[in-house]
């Protein structure tokens, strides 16, 4: 049996054994594995292939001339290193921005937020700001852990399944066939999406609820909890606070009132609400259909409301289960890779950074740092001077992607490291070949938190590092960061640094992993959280009312565009789209618009159209489909051919900073 690592792509983390021959290359699922028992998705099976694309970068890359060439190791680190030294020395640190990656380790997320910190700037990020800041900050609010309270495997124990916001059978696939497979016994599914998703077939009950109109949602199945006394009043009064004043709030939205606002019937409202508050223990998945609106973090604190309320929180079977999109969002998450949060979640303001000091050696600094999009609008005004990214594309990616154009075209110097070049990367100045997780050792934390051990199991290409091992090179040079000489070395630093990693070895994760808190308390890990307290005391009810989106449609934008991810591909495509199985299943962008709206404007399938909204246009294939309501446009964020991003506009949760992916007023030229 060869080596068990993990999946690459989403973040339910299957685990998976490479059987490698002379010539070929077999995957399969680990049958032990509590994650995925064995199965895995097509992206799983058939997407490894990138590893060996001839476009991977092999050598370090310096512009001249606007032409790429090739240098040695040890003139790229001096560049980069005299680059970023000048810079700070020159402007102040807080004029360099680093973005770190949910697609790297354990490991090279917290060097890269430390090394950023011994620069002396809280000006760390990376993506999970667009996905999942507001979990990270609203569950940390109400319950005091932003992490899915139970395991994947606990699922089993469920009776009712609340699915809200996530395609789970096309973004999570492995969980998305668990929940089929309990459904099909009988068990209860009650689906919110402003799409007819896939488990919209197999759902009890399915709320096609109008994007942006979560809040209004969610009170109005709690309006209808309470006035039926459905709620547990056991664990209100034992386990949280301020239920009087979610009382109060929620009385506000009756089905009837809601149904102007969501576009829900009553009658769906409240057989939803019976299914959740009684047929229990009911487990409620969410995932960006959440998070990724202004209302991000309120959205999420009301999910948690509805948890709370319920009692479904602290038992198998219960639980809310926030899906990471990437295979390390929760774990560059829990490393301290955004720039409020220190490794395990200490806030940069709290006064507790001692601990970062002393192991690091350097004060921890304490102003307030940039946010994603925030570090592209100061390069734009001239503030940020260099950023340095690590396997991220946010020419893709972000918001306004005419806005991050316009901040890394003003910056000084632009450092990349990744294992292709991207579009992003192609704007550097300095270009880093790094391995992937195929070709270096690590930890991935998937989205139930088990810390999981990657294995190296092909060797990089040309001079191709790890990313860890970039990071300290460039973290010894500028700083006088530790010189590690493994992984593992810089694990056993961050036990030190995170509490609830502190029990986790190399050793005693390998292969299934471990679920944290690991510490002396739980040296085995902890399947479900919360079960006797929060690590806050009491679960903090925390009323939310309905506020509209930002952007509103109107006679001219008169479409509401919500973006996504497709079964077969993956964030920018910078992995899926060099995986020919995959891409050959879709291989082009694509808009897809409903039926009756396609006959309105005579639209036939596959034409070209212009989606445009007011921020930006692009051209697209119409995909007409009955899957979405009426005046609703979905488009995959994928393809650099069709950049969506560049039709959203600069419209963030101010407590999150998430942008609003899912509500954007467009016009649809055919
Ligand atoms: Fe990989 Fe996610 Fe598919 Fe599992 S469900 S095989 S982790 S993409």
């Amino acid at each position: 049996m060869g080596d068990i690592t993990v999946c690459p792509y989403c973040g339910t983390g299957c685990q998976m054994i490479l059987e490698i021959g002379e010539s070929s290359q077999r995957v399969v699922g680990y049958s032990r594995s509590p994650v995925n028992s064995g199965k895995l998705c097509i992206k799983g099976y058939s997407g490894l292939t990138y590893n060996f694309s001839s476009e991977r970068l092999k050598y370090p890359l310096m512009k001249e001339n606007g032409e790429f060439r090739q240098i040695s190791w040890e003139q790229a680190l001096e560049i980069s290193v005299s680059k970023l030294g000048d810079i700070s020395r020159k402007y102040g640190p807080d004029s360099i921005a680093f973005q770190s990656s949910a697609k790297c380790t354990n490991e090279e997320n917290y060097l890269m937020q430390k090394l950023a910190r011994m620069v002396g700037t809280n000006n760390i990020d990376h993506c999970a700001r667009s996905c999942h800041s507001p979990t990270a900050i609203g569950l940390i609010n109400t319950i005091g852990a932003g992490a899915a309270t139970g395991s994947i495997a606990s699922l089993e124990d469920t009776e009712t399944f609340f699915v809200i916001g996530t395609n789970t059978t096309e973004q999570h696939p492995i969980i998305g066939a668990k929940i089929i497979k309990e459904v099909k016994k009988g068990k209860n599914l009650v689906v919110a999406d402003p799409r007819r998703i896939q488990l919209a077939g197999l759902a009890s009950v399915f709320l096609q609820f109008r994007p942006g109109s979560d809040v209004a949602l969610l009170n109005s199945i709690m309006n209808v909890i309470v006035e039926n006394g459905w709620e547990d009043a056991d664990f209100i009064n034992s386990r949280t606070e301020g239920f009087s004043s979610l009382k109060k709030t929620v009385s506000k939205y009756s089905p009837k009132v809601m149904e102007g606002i969501t576009g829900i019937e009553p009658e769906k409202v409240y057989r939803a609400a019976e299914m959740i508050g009684n047929a229990k223990p009911t487990a409620i998945l969410y995932a960006m259909g959440i998070t990724q609106h202004i209302h991000g973090t309120e959205n999420v604190m009301n999910v948690s409301n509805l948890a709370l309320l319920t009692g479904n929180v602290g038992k198998r079977g219960s639980g809310i289960f926030p899906l990471r999109g990437q295979n390390n969002v929760q774990g560059s998450s829990d490393m301290g890779a955004l720039s409020e949060f220190y490794p395990g979640y200490v806030r940069y303001d709290s006064g507790k950074l001692n601990n970062f000091s002393r192991i690091w050696g350097k004060e921890a600094p304490t102003q307030k740092g940039l946010s994603l999009s925030e570090m592209f609008e100061a390069a734009a005004e001239g503030k940020v001077k260099a950023i340095y990214i690590m396997g991220e594309n946010p020419l893709i990616t972000e918001a306004s992607t005419q806005t991050v154009e316009r901040g890394i075209d003003n910056l000084e110097f632009l450092l990349v490291q990744d294992i292709f070049m991207t579009m992003t990367a192609g704007h550097a100045d300095i270009v880093l070949p790094a391995a992937s997780s195929l070709e270096k050792e690590g930890t991935f934390t998937n989205t139930e938190r088990r810390i999981q051990l990657i294995k190296r199991i092909y060797s990089p290409p040309g001079e191709a590092r790890p990313d860890w091992w970039i990071i300290k090179e460039i973290g010894r040079r500028l700083v006088g960061m530790d010189d590690y000489s493994s992984p593992e070395d810089i694990f056993s630093e961050i036990g030190r640094a995170i509490y609830n990693y502190s029990g986790a070895t190399y050793s005693n994760i390998y292969p299934i992993g471990k679920q944290w808190p690991i510490n002396t308390d739980n040296p085995d890990g902890t399947e479900i959280l919360h079960s006797k307290s929060f690590p806050i005391g009491r679960g903090k009810f925390i009323p939310v009312e309905y506020g509209p989106p930002a952007e509103q449609t109107d006679d001219e934008y008169d479409f509401i565009m919500t973006t996504g991810r497709n079964y077969f591909h993956f964030h920018s495509g910078t992995m899926s789209r060099r995986t020919d199985i995959l891409e050959r299943e879709s291989p082009e962008p694509y808009a897809e618009i409903n039926t009756n709206d396609s006959r309105r404007l005579n639209i036939k399938e596959r034409q070209i159209i212009t989606v445009e909204s007011r921020h930006g246009s692009i051209k697209i294939r119409a995909k007409v489909t009955s899957k979405i309501p009426e005046g609703i446009v979905f488009i995959p964020f994928h393809f650099s051919e069709a950049r969506v991003n560049e039709l959203v506009g600069e419209n963030y949760d101010p407590i999150s900073k998430i942008p609003e992916f899912k509500v954007v007023a467009v016009k649809v030229i055919p």
